[in-house]
């Protein structure tokens, strides 16, 4: 598992230091020596103070990271720092776990601290709880008969609200109902009521309640028991576990009822989950389960209301945080187990900046903490399976669905030699058809928005490519348009073919635009709900679409990936993967492993409620070894070969990687600078006796992006120091050279996908 390569901290809580080193936002990974102000903070100049300085120009704020005795500039040269922002300095545990981020993923310090706080603090905001007013009675308001007031009406209907209401009301309901301060402040005048502030968030809801749970737990089957058994085992110190449990078998109750433990143990819980899992039906069930504050953090969170989740974090008030990637930066002062759900998901690693993976600075941070890591899902990452079967995790089994749902069964249609409708192959229209007559619902998914992959010319074949990029443009209808989904480019739709002339130029393959409108022309009287990124820029189109499934009447969902997590359609009995073969043949290693666990996902849709699922797999290649032990033998077998194939193979998780990606407008450039690098790193790689091998340079997979191009050099190794190590020793060579300052580098520690 995750060996720290240095885990001290050279920074004592305080020192006589006579040279402050501050962490600067930025990409620039040293720190920069300042002077202390002449007024001392309160408590002492102390590491994880933030500070106003003067960089260049400008005024930052940065994060004081060492004190330090002398600087290797001369002193003279040194400016103070222009203010002190904090009293107090940040939660050691958030600043640990920042420093071993920066360390881990040779990332600059200040640019870690940037990201991991909540954006108003980066603009240099007091970190303190926003507060709200709340009024009340007072012993005389009570005492005090509201008709006694005689004509003063407003003010008894004051007077009778607040009587209403035992713990107050805050100032806002009260002057939402069309009273104002004034009669407010005479009522206090007369000692009648009065006012306190308490913090907007975390503070405790307006009914008072014995214990944590706002409604009942369900009553556990034997599985879910067992696990949950396990589980408790593991508080209170630090216990990897992998709660492998098919789509449906409960795996969000045992999260639930675990949590549960951990806030009668009076901690806090820190709930992760995917970019498109954070539903408001996740969301929904945690609120509906407990009556403690709690935070959301996704992206609807306003900047306001991020400040003040992790001030109630940080404070212990709020008990559980829930949250995508980021929120593993979430500072708690009490935290007792973190939950990460669907841990295989790609969105727990960040794509650009600070390349984290927020699945295993959760391991991380629990292993620091010594608390108990959950990470749940039907589909494990070989990973985590690795970990699994080789006793660092346990791993706990949820073989049945909860409830009385089936399973669904899986079956290839062969597409060779078939015509297809809108990407649809006539058994699979048969089979919609018989299903939305029975009065089903059936999920079509395709993974390609737009209305077709491309547009092509039938009598010279040219092909509608990007300009800037190696990539076909989409071909979009509203508005009719050809796009390309790697630079946003927009091109008209051509009258001709203009590479021949000729007027035979046609859509080539479906996308959802496309299947919707096949199925709307099939099967006018059933509604057909589009549901990708297109069709969900409306603010409200998701929740209205999901409105309609959930009547459950018969209905068409076609979408792309978006529909394939996180929700539950308890009507859906069918579902139709369009296309099952892109994952099959990629040239990235990961991509077999990635597919399989998407089509596990969208077929988990299918047969949540009393009648069992079907799941139509669409393919060309219907005797791929790999689709038929994914179909016939399921994903836990599928995983142990592929797991086999990487060891033979020593690809993660038996090495580990990391990718050093460059990119620039002139190929030779970012060729021939790549070529220098590498040189030097493999002298390097010899003279220092480190086990790393190093390979390439090589064109990205998609080499034009943007016009520019895009090359990388691959870096393997059997153990995770000597990599490094080499990791170490190469940025600082990159930050040296000159010439990379002409092009755009980055350093990728393990990698998830090559592009
Ligand atoms: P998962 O997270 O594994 O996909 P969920 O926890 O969402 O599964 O459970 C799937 C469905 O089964 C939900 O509707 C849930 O309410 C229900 N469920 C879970 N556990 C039980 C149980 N012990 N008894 C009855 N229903 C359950
Ligand atoms: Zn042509
Ligand atoms: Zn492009």
């Amino acid at each position: 598992m995750f060996r720290v390569p240095d885990t001290t901290d050279k920074t004592a809580a305080y020192l006589p230091g006579r040279v402050l080193g501050i962490a600067i936002p930025g990409p620039l990974r040293d720190l920069f020596d300042y002077l202390p102000a002449r007024n001392p903070p309160r408590h002492g100049w102390q590491a994880g103070l933030r500070v106003r300085v003067e960089f260049g120009r400008r005024q930052l704020v940065g994060v004081i990271a060492e004190l330090r005795t002398e600087s290797s500039f001369p002193m003279e040269k040194l400016k103070p720092v222009t203010e002190v922002i904090d009293d107090e300095p940040l939660p050691a545990d958030w600043l640990w776990l920042c420093r071993f981020t920066a360390r881990y993923y040779q990332h600059s310090l200040g640019d870690t601290f940037a990201q991991a706080m909540p954006s108003l603090l980066r603009q240099g905001r007091v970190l303190e709880a926003r507060t709200r007013e709340r009024w009340h009675l007072t012993d005389k308001g009570r005492a005090t008969e509201p008709a006694s007031l005689g004509r003063a009406t407003r003010q008894i209907a004051l007077l009778e609200l607040l009587a209403q209401h035992r713990h107050g009301l805050v100032h806002t309901a009260i002057t939402a109902q069309g009273f104002t301060r004034q009669q407010l402040e005479t009522l206090r005048g007369r000692d009648l009521i009065t006012s306190l502030e308490e913090p907007v968030t975390g503070t405790r809801p307006e009914h008072a309640h014995k214990g944590v749970l706002a409604e009942p737990d369900l009553s556990l089957n034997d599985e879910q028991g067992r696990a949950l058994a396990h589980l408790h085992e593991g508080l209170g110190h630090f216990s990897p576990t992998l709660l492998e449990g098919v789509t449906g078998s409960g795996k969000t109750e045992v999260y639930l009822q675990l949590i549960e433990a951990v806030l009668d143990r009076g901690g806090q819980a820190l709930v992760l989950v995917p970019e498109i899992g954070l539903t408001p039906q996740t969301l929904e069930r945690f609120r509906r389960r407990f009556h403690v504050p709690q935070v959301m953090l996704h992206s609807g969170v306003s900047d306001g209301e991020r400040l003040d989740g992790f001030e109630a974090a940080r404070s212990g008030r709020a008990r559980i945080v829930i949250g995508t990637r980021s929120a593993i930066f979430t500072p708690m002062a009490k935290l007792g187990v973190i939950i990460v759900d669907e841990e295989h998901d790609g969105s727990f690693k960040q794509q650009d900046g600070l390349r984290y993976h927020a699945r295993d600075l959760a391991l991380v941070r629990g292993k620091q903490e010594g608390i108990p890591v959950v990470l749940g899902s039907a589909t494990p990452s070989l990973e985590s399976l690795r970990h699994a079967r080789e006793g660092r995790f346990v791993h706990l089994h949820l073989y049945q669905r909860a409830g009385r749902s089936q399973p669904a069964r899986l079956h290839p249609i062969d597409l060779r030699g078939r015509m297809t409708l809108g990407g649809l192959s006539t058994q699979s229209l048969e089979a919609i058809e018989t299903r939305l007559t029975q009065g089903d619902q059936v999920l079509v998914f395709i993974n390609r928005r737009g209305f077709a992959p491309t547009l092509t010319c039938h009598a010279c074949g040219w092909l509608a490519e990007c300009d800037n990029c190696d990539a076909r443009m989409t071909l979009h209808r509203h508005p009719p348009q050809l796009t390309c989904h790697h630079c946003e480019r927009t091109r008209p739709l051509p009258d001709a073919c203009p590479a021949c002339g000729s007027g035979d130029v046609r859509p080539q393959g479906a996308g959802t635009e496309r299947t919707e409108e096949l199925l709307g022309e099939k099967f006018p009287d059933v509604p057909v709900l589009r549901i990708d990124r297109d069709s969900t820029q409306r603010k409200d189109a998701m929740s209205e679409a999901l409105a309609v499934i959930r009547r459950g009447e018969p209905c068409l969902l076609v979408g792309t990936q978006m529909l394939a997590k996180g929700h539950h359609f308890p009507h859906v009995t069918l579902v139709v993967v369009v296309n099952a073969d892109s994952g099959l043949y990629a040239a990235d290693f990961r991509a077999l492993e990635q597919s399989a666990q998407l089509l596990i996902q969208v077929a988990g849709r299918a047969g949540r409620a009393e009648r069992p699922g079907e799941v139509l797999i669409q393919t060309r290649h219907p005797e791929d070894p790999n689709l038929l032990t994914l179909i016939q033998a399921g994903y836990p077998q599928l995983a142990s070969e592929l797991l086999e194939e990487r060891r033979v193979a020593q690809l993660p998780p038996y090495s580990h990687l990391a990718l050093l990606r460059a990119e620039a407008p002139d190929q030779q450039q970012v060729e021939q600078w790549l070529l220098k690098i590498g040189a030097a790193l493999r002298q390097h790689l010899t003279d220092s006796n480190l086990r790393v091998d190093c390979l390439g340079p090589v064109p990205a997979p998609m080499e034009r992006r943007q016009n520019r191009y895009h090359a990388q050099l691959l870096l393997r190794a059997d153990k995770r120091g000597a990599l490094h190590e080499a990791a170490a020793w190469l940025v600082t060579l990159c930050e040296k050279d000159r010439d990379a300052r002409r092009l755009r580098w980055s350093l990728d520690i393990d990698p998830i996908g090559m592009a």
